[in-house]
């Protein structure tokens, strides 16, 4: 009997059985991007991360509707338009337009439903509406705000409760809000700002009611995952669930909630703020599309509530893996996934389980078909095998070619012995060098 799905819910801080509403029928939303910079690769995990679930679901369900959004009005959107005077709607559509390039490198498909927040403006007005005649909001000076003191259960995603959120309350409360935690539903506009007519005056929404309302318009009340990073458990989700439980009379937002950790780089949080963020787009220029498919792999040796740490050495080892599966499937029909990867799938997405058995799939030689079908499953060797991949390997490694350059320099000054220690080094990463009259080439074995 094939395994049940099981996966860790940060509501219940539990693995459990994943018990769709409709079984014919999944539902999922992740929140996506906000569109006004490249994507670093940190922001790629996610994406990564739900679409190798999403894969399995469909594999394991009769159909899935997976719906990630794009936030297109925000206020990093509006800094950025006014420091570089292009229009908003150029910003946001060129980054989206990236964006939608960038995980397609990462052979992630574009989800079902891809929701821009400002074509849902009106169902974010009536929601808000909704929970000021719930008495769970308050207009005050042009904004309106949900006032956290008045849903008794705040907190449960995050562990905290309000109590606690009162009295840590800052002193420097903006003065339009009855108590500290309440949080923006909607924000007055100036006449340089974007913004919406609306009953509290011409503004525009707060972020976390643009995927509440978005939620609500494509499936209703209660979808069956909602996933994200786990920096935006708190405040994000906490006030998405607020939001939509208020107004929908206590129903559940979402049944499940996953969280992926952090892309480290040494040991420190991959981030636009700490300055030590990679771009996946400078990794796709440098090193060409392929490069791609390394990164994914890469997200995904490490379990996606454990942070994985980046480095080029990693991407670089993960291309030479990915070099030698699709030399042995070259002439190969993929069959169907290996039980035993499905296995390491449903037990709460475990992908490194499942990349060691690719491992063991490929040492038999009768399960190649298996080894293809598992790997695809995972969204990985899908291309078609061409010759160029091992020159696509050698373009991807700047660290190599400085190494094949210092023992050419080596050779020409006679200096064999570190001509040799290079040439050893290389033999330490699995490469052999053949000097050929075209010059050094590299030979992975
Ligand atoms: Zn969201």
């Amino acid at each position: 009997m094939a395994s049940k799905l099981k996966i860790y819910n940060t509501l219940t801080n539990k693995k459990e059985e994943f018990k769709p509403i409709d079984p014919a029928h999944i539902t999922m939303y992740v929140c996506g991007p906000t569109v006004y910079d490249f994507a670093h690769v940190g922001n790629a995990r996610p994406v990564v991360v739900f679409d190798t679930l999403a894969r399995l679901l469909r594999h394991d369900f009769g159909k899935l509707t997976y719906a990630r959004n794009i936030t297109d009005i925000d206020d990093k959107i509006i800094e950025a338009s006014q420091k570089s005077g292009e229009d908003i709607s150029v910003i946001t559509e060129k980054y989206a337009r990236i964006y939608e390039e960038d995980v397609a490198a990462l052979n992630a498909d574009m989800p079902d439903i891809v929701p821009k927040a400002t074509d849902y403006i009106e169902e974010m007005k009536s929601l808000i509406s909704d929970l000021i005649e719930k008495d769970h909001a308050y207009e005050a000076d042009g904004h309106v705000l949900f006032q956290v003191s008045t849903m008794q259960d705040y907190g449960g995603l995050s562990n905290r409760s309000v109590e606690d959120l009162l009295a840590g309350a800052r002193v420097d409360v903006a003065d339009y809000k009855r108590e500290a935690p309440d949080f923006v539903l909607w924000k007055p506009s100036s006449d340089a700002q974007p913004g919406w007519d609306s009953p509290w005056g011409r503004g525009r929404p707060g972020w976390h009611t643009e995927c509440s309302a978005m939620i609500e318009k494509n499936f209703g009340k209660t979808i069956d995952i909602h996933g994200g990073g786990q920096d935006l458990i708190f405040p994000h989700h906490e006030n998405e669930i607020a939001q939509s439980k208020c107004s929908h009379g206590g129903a559940n937002l979402a049944n499940h909630w996953m969280h992926n950790g952090y892309l480290t780089v040494n040991g420190e949080k991959m981030s636009k703020s700490l300055g030590n963020f990679v771009t996946v787009h400078e990794l796709l220029e440098e090193h060409g599309k392929n490069i791609g498919e390394a990164i994914r792999m890469c997200l995904l040796t490490a379990h996606y509530r454990q942070p994985v740490d980046f480095s080029s050495d990693g991407i670089l080892q993960a291309n030479k893996q990915l070099t030698k599966w699709y030399n042995l499937t070259q002439d190969v029909t993929a069959t169907k996934p290996a039980e035993e990867i499905l296995e390491a799938l449903r037990n709460d997405l475990n992908t490194p389980k499942a990349i060691m058995e690719l491992h063991q799939l490929a040492k038999d030689e009768n399960r190649k078909g298996e080894l293809l079908a598992s790997a695809q499953l995972l969204g990985l060797l899908y291309r078609k095998f061409d010759s160029d991949l091992t020159v696509g390997v050698l373009e991807a490694n700047a660290e190599y070619e400085a190494w094949l350059s210092e023992r050419e320099e080596a050779k020409k000054n006679k200096d064999y012995a570190t001509a040799d220690k290079i040439r050893d080094r290389f033999k330490e990463h699995g490469i052999t060098i053949k000097d050929t009259p075209d010059g050094p080439k590299l030979e992975f074995d």
